[in-house]
């Protein structure tokens, strides 16, 4: 999956913020609206993103992390995380996904 010029979700121009050249990490950001909140990682000469971190639940700060590399997705807040089953993410539909993350942390 390529990088996003524009948001998924409301077709805003995302924000770039490049890596050093210590941390050759490109993150796309669409931070504006209070309904959503995306950021996208690839490094610096692929566009490829490796990353994605959506905010799931704004109330209790809860992420969700797919890390493509890895397979991995784990959700959680800065106090605590855990790994959820891997699924590729739809981030058009943000609601579906976000509802989707929290019934698999209702039954898990
Ligand atoms: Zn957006």
């Amino acid at each position: 999956m390529k990088q996003y010029v524009v948001c998924p979700v409301c077709n805003a121009v995302m924000l770039t913020e490049f890596g050093s050249q210590f941390n050759p990490c490109t993150i796309k950001r669409c931070v504006r609206s209070p309904s959503h909140n995306i950021e996208t990682f690839s490094a610096d000469i692929y566009d490829e993103i490796y990353k994605i971190r959506i905010l799931v639940k704004n109330e209790t700060a809860i992420w969700a992390v797919w890390d493509f590399t890895a397979k991995q997705l784990e959700v959680g807040n800065a106090v605590l995380s855990q790994m959820l089953p891997w699924f590729e993410p739809d981030i058009t539909n943000y609601r579906k996904l976000t509802d989707k993350i929290m019934t698999y942390l209702i039954f898990s």
